[in-house]
């Protein structure tokens, strides 16, 4: 194995709020669900800014600027600004601006958070393939984006001008389930042109590099619940990371992380910001974590001992991790978890 490889999640002495100087919070499944704020998100948020933590904003979500974002935010209890707020829309609207003309016309598939991106950087936004654009971007348009804009799309990459999306999510969680993304919209004009986007949103640099030009982090901390976006967008960064269970991912699919998807820290909620992180000990063919210990069979993790359940989840981890080594560990954890009630 070679080095650099997470094995097991890290333990920190310090709470995470103190030992980080900016927390880069993902939105959808972090700190709202549907509209409405997760438990624990904002007493926990507003501890962590009374400790002297900057809190940013980070989302893949290009249908909103940043000032209903914050509004949004403000509204639930938690004060924001705008410029507390980054979004897919920003960081495509640069990688575009970076290589087009200064006041290029750009056909815009999407919401009203891309044409504000693309003023801020200088470019002007068009509706149609016939205002000679010189890209399109493609971002989340929500439920009443009309077919025909695809069309649009379609017939500006036909004339061989460059395509560029926000982000490629391809499902986006609402009240009512899981709904298509821009990464189903995406794929929508994928198969019409055969064409490759640029994508500028998480885990892919462009999205990092953004968040960091834009807070000024020196030490900041990934919060997020996506293994393959928020996560993996830490580790292509070189940043650490704390995974919530409030969102989209479960036990099972956290035991089998290959490496770009293990987080540097596991807790339940956001209440793990204002906490330290509990150490994870070899012990014989175990690991221990608080009351556990999880070691790896030839077929399933396995669960020793008693405690907060959390601590079992992070001690599977070790195990699990270690047992999968560069790769996503294939052992059942399913009746470990169970225990646990994860
Ligand atoms: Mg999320």
């Amino acid at each position: 194995m070679s080095q650099g490889v997470r094995t097991r999640p890290e333990g920190s002495g310090q709470a995470l709020s103190e030992a980080y100087d900016t927390a880069l919070l993902d939105l959808d499944g972090v700190v709202y669900a549907g509209g409405s704020a997760i438990a624990h998100a904002v007493d926990s948020l507003a501890a962590a800014r009374a400790g002297g933590m900057h809190l940013a904003y980070v989302t893949n979500n290009a249908l909103r600027p940043p000032d209903a974002v914050a509004a949004h935010l403000t509204e639930l209890g938690i004060p924001a600004q705008a410029s507390d707020v980054v979004t897919s829309a920003q960081a495509v609207a640069r990688l575009i601006a970076d290589q087009v003309p200064q006041g290029a016309r750009v056909l815009v598939i999407g919401g009203e958070g891309l044409r504000v991106a693309l003023r801020e950087r200088g470019l002007e936004p068009v509706e149609s393939a016939d205002d000679d654009p010189v890209a399109v971007v493609q971002g989340f348009g929500g439920p009443e984006l009309p077919w025909g804009r695809f069309a649009e799309a379609c017939y500006a990459i036909a004339r061989g001008v460059p395509w560029f999306a926000s982000n490629t999510d391809l499902t986006i969680p609402s009240a009512r389930g899981i709904a298509p993304g821009n990464g189903a919209a995406v794929e929508v004009v994928r198969i019409a042109t055969g064409a490759e986007p640029q994508v500028a949103g998480k885990p892919l640099p462009p999205m990092h590099r953004e968040t960091i030009l834009r807070t000024g982090a020196r030490r900041p901390l990934v919060v997020g619940d996506r293994l393959d976006t928020d996560i993996e967008g830490a580790f292509n960064g070189g940043v650490d990371s704390l995974l919530v269970l409030t969102g989209v991912t479960d036990g099972a699919r956290l035991l089998a992380a290959p490496p770009q998807h293990r987080p540097t820290y596991v807790d339940a909620d956001l209440r793990g910001l204002l906490t330290g992180q509990p150490k994870i000990t070899r012990e014989g063919e175990g690991f221990r974590c608080g009351g556990w210990t999880a070691t790896a069979g030839a077929e399933r993790v396995e669960l020793t001992g008693d405690g907060e359940s959390l601590d079992g989840l992070r001690a599977l981890c070790a195990a699990a991790w270690t047992a999968g080594g560069e790769s996503a560990c294939e052992l059942d954890g399913g009746k470990a978890l169970a225990r646990l009630g994860l």
